[in-house]
């Protein structure tokens, strides 16, 4: 079958609407997907800086959320059934038996140079094959082929072209705090850097009844965190560090947060709020680091920890439901996050996302024609 996608050829380049085909039909364990709306996550831009170790030319998204339309078999999924797409994992390996799919041994293989696939399985219009799939989805298109395993089904009546950044960017920072940290009321959290990921934990923060201090050098990004029930923390714009950062947190959280969280990968700020974070606190690290992380003596004392947390230790067919019902009671309203944009726009949602005009961009591809 032919469909419309959008392609990143090079790192350099925009990405470019082309018909592309689809030789294969689902087989056992995979499902055919019409895409209704795809998120577009930092991950998928950060190949634009990968060196070329993700394979281009390339159909990127993975935040698709669409409807069944064929199932090879193999699956409880059915012609018809909405669906969220996520990270795909083995379902076989250590960490997946024991409910860790986003510790997937396979999990870069699988979702950044598409492990499962003997083949590429897309073309162009000039019979070149493109990259394999991206994280068992490739859902910047009209039409994905995915893992079943990757594809949550969820309520008919749910606003189905939104829901597709619950498969990553909200899934990983609510669930960092919701799981890895498994915060409750009465914790402090302190969150760095308050785009996708930090609002998703300010949410989710906000819903469990944490106390949430919001840090970031954008007023508009902070005005939305405090909208959601964090205390604001500005940064100065021009400071290397975070100018006096450790006290400030302190001052704020009574004597020092028990969490943090940092989505900007940022040494100075890491550094800065560890020395904030009580006894045996934790800092989650989420962002991939570009520079060195040197910490400084005494941050770690006192029992504290630092971890990496990836895809916010979810399992996704558990946390997806768990936010729906959140944003169905009004307490997680990740909705007001969201700008839709037609999939054939999708560079302008790249950089209006870069210069921070919106937070989450979800692209929707136009209709299938015929
Ligand atoms: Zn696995
Ligand atoms: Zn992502």
């Amino acid at each position: 079958m032919q469909f419309t996608a959008a392609v990143l050829r090079g790192p350099d380049t925009p990405f470019t609407i082309e018909d592309v085909t689809l030789a294969d039909e689902p087989g056992p364990g995979e499902v055919l997907v019409r895409i209704a709306g795809g998120g577009l996550c930092r991950t998928d831009l950060a190949v634009r800086r990968s060196d070329g170790r993700s394979p281009l030319p390339a159909v990127l998204g993975h935040e698709g959320s669409g409807v069944v339309e064929r199932s090879g078999g193999g699956t409880d999924l059915a012609a018809g059934d909405h669906v969220v797409l996520s990270f795909d994992s083995c379902g076989s390996c250590p960490h997946c038996r024991g409910a860790a799919p986003a510790y997937c041994e396979s999990f870069a293989a699988l979702n950044l140079f598409g492990g499962r696939e003997s083949a590429p399985r897309l073309t162009d219009t000039a019979g070149a094959a493109l990259a394999p799939r991206w994280f068992g989805q490739s859902s910047f298109a009209a039409y994905a082929l995915v893992e079943a395993r990757n594809a949550v089904r969820v309520d008919r009546s749910l606003p189905l072209e939104l829901l597709g950044p619950l498969g990553c960017g909200f899934l990983t920072g609510a669930g960092a705090v919701l799981h890895t940290f498994a915060a409750g009321p009465g914790d402090t959290l302190v969150v760095l850097g308050v785009g996708a990921v930090g609002l998703a934990a300010v949410m989710a923060a906000g819903a469990a009844g944490i106390t949430t201090v919001a840090v970031d050098r954008h007023p508009q990004r902070l005005a939305l965190a405090e909208r959601f029930g964090a205390l604001p923390l500005p940064l100065p714009a021009d400071a290397a560090g975070g100018g006096g950062l450790s006290e400030r947190i302190r001052r704020l959280t009574d004597g020092g947060a028990r969490y943090a969280l940092d989505t900007t990968a940022s040494p100075a700020l890491i550094n800065d709020t560890l020395r904030a974070l009580r006894p045996t606190g934790t800092l989650g690290l989420v962002a991939r680091l570009h520079t060195p992380l040197a910490l400084e003596p005494g941050t770690l004392d006192r029992g504290r920890s630092l971890r990496h947390i990836c895809e916010g230790d979810a399992v996704p067919a558990l946390l997806i439901p768990r936010l729906l019902r959140l944003w169905q009671a009004g307490r997680f309203p990740f909705d007001q996050l969201i700008r839709t944009y037609p999939l054939a726009d999708i560079n302008r949602a790249e950089r209006d996302c870069d210069e921070g005009r919106v937070v989450k961009p979800v692209l929707i591809p136009a209709a299938p024609r015929g």
